[in-house]
């Protein structure tokens, strides 16, 4: 539970900013002062070097400052530090031996969340440098003329160029092509209209067999094929699927901005119909680990007492964990209609869900026979939208250099990552790297949903 330390006088928010509503969460010495305090505790511990760009950032700044120390290092370049965060927890949940119930609890995250909030506040964030992957030219996904014009132009080395210069975005960087159809567009008949049904029955204390869908923009936009996935093998199992009638953007990349009114705002735009939907005693599945992550983790820590939210992270399941649980009652099809060989599966690189979702994958394919799964756990540098960005791209490059050779190893017949933006940057860095041992066998990428339908044959 979120706690406020006082430390020499100074008020910390140690949560992941559940009190981030204090007119104090804002202000600046504070921040700076919090900031000084874990960076101490850090600067003696170490153990975080490799996770991203933040910590070699700050550690050259305590190593290079004169007196080769914290309180040598000037507090105007604090605040900037916060910029190569993506706020992905690893530093933190389950790893960092200083984080509470320590005395010390620290919550590197936590301070560098309230970081980038101060920014914004100050408006010091350039927000039309803010990447938006669901920006307005990828709403107009499905309308045919317009996806491939994009698809051309995104294809095209020329018009990379450009995109980079507009917006910023790396010219080597993988950019997800626009779906023909939304994923909405193609199941429109699955989208519940209204309240959600109020004649459902729960059966409570048993997996609850009909399922509310939170799409994400990615498989929305990008990959619908996901979704069909993730709908065939729910249909196959009797279970009734539906769409949400309200799904937008979780708000992502405005909490990465500091912007963490208008995250509230754009991801409690969902929260209502998800919540009718949980009380009717439906499961709410998402096949994107980032939006689960925004529902399970980073909105309740926000609105520790919104009975919504708090009802939808309780109703939320990630896909295998939820068809783990229908093996878990005997209700899940274990015949299946052919092998997947290796599969090189990438751990989602976060911590602080409760959705423990690579161990359920893993033990999902692990039940198709003559499967081998290998978990590749690790930074794949990218960070969501962080790494694809012109001045962070060879830094991502660098730090996802691990991932990238340890799933190009064994000779795998696919890779996979439940996060599939995730995945697709991987299989680029391989290919860009060249790290296959046998270049005449190249693994396709295929997430875990697609596996599993392909096992069964559907
Ligand atoms: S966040 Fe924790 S584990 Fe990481 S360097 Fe700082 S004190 Fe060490
Ligand atoms: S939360 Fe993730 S990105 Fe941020 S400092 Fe920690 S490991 Fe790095």
């Amino acid at each position: 539970m979120a706690q406020t330390l006082v430390h020499g006088g100074v008020q910390e928010v140690s949560g992941n900013g559940a009190n981030w509503t204090s007119p104090d969460y804002l202000d600046e010495q504070q921040c700076l002062s919090s900031m000084e305090r874990v960076f101490n505790v850090c600067a003696t511990c170490r153990r975080c070097l490799t996770f991203c760009a933040t910590f070699p950032n700050l550690f050259d700044l305590i190593d290079e400052s004169e007196g080769a120390d914290v309180s040598s290092v000037p507090k105007s370049k604090y605040l900037d530090l916060s910029d190569q965060c993506h706020l992905c927890d690893q530093c933190h949940v389950g790893h960092c031996p200083y984080s509470a119930p320590h005395t010390e609890q620290i919550n590197f995250p936590g301070i560098m969340q309230r970081a980038k909030a101060v920014k914004f506040a100050q408006g010091l964030v350039n927000t039309s440098s803010v990447i938006k992957p669901h920006s307005p030219i990828t709403h107009l996904a499905g309308i045919p003329v317009i996806t491939a014009w994009v698809n051309t132009v995104v294809a095209s080395p020329v018009g990379r160029k450009v995109i980079e210069r507009y917006t910023g975005i790396d010219s080597q960087a993988r950019l997800p092509h626009l779906a023909k159809r939304t994923f909405r567009q193609e199941q429109s008949s699955l989208i519940a209209r209204g309240s959600a049904s109020a004649s459902l029955v729960q059966d409570h204390g048993q997996v609850p067999r009909q399922v509310a869908i939170f799409t994400s923009c990615y498989v929305n936009f990008h990959e619908p094929e996901v979704g069909r996935d993730l709908v065939d093998i729910l249909q196959h199992h009797g279970i009734e699927c539906v769409l949400p009638e309200v799904d937008v953007c979780c708000g992502r990349t405005r909490l990465n901005a500091g912007d963490l009114a208008g995250f509230a705002e754009a991801a409690k735009m969902s929260v209502a119909n998800l919540a009718a939907h949980a009380r009717q005693g439906y499961a709410i599945v998402s096949p994107s680990p980032l939006c689960a992550r925004i529902f399970t983790h980073q909105l309740p820590s926000l609105f520790p007492a919104d009975e919504n939210i708090q009802m939808v992270k309780q109703a939320f399941w990630s896909p295998s964990e939820y068809l783990m649980a229908l093996h878990g009652e005997g209700a899940l099809d274990t015949e299946f209609n052919r092998s997947l060989g290796v599969v090189n599966y990438h751990e989602p690189f976060f911590g602080g869900s409760h959705l423990d979702i690579a161990r359920h994958t893993e033990a999902l394919l692990g039940l198709v026979p003559d499967t081998q799964v290998n978990v590749i756990k690790g930074s794949p540098g990218f960070g969501g939208d962080w790494g694809i960005r012109r001045e962070n791209f060879p830094m991502a490059m660098k730090i996802g250099q691990t991932v990238f050779k340890r799933m190009a190893d064994n000779s795998p017949d696919y890779l996979s990552a439940d996060c599939q933006l995730s995945g697709r940057q991987i299989a680029s860095a391989i290919d860009t790297l060249r790290l296959f041992q046998t270049p005449d066998k190249k693994p396709e990428l295929a997430h875990p949903l697609t596996l599993l339908r392909m096992a069964y044959g559907l």
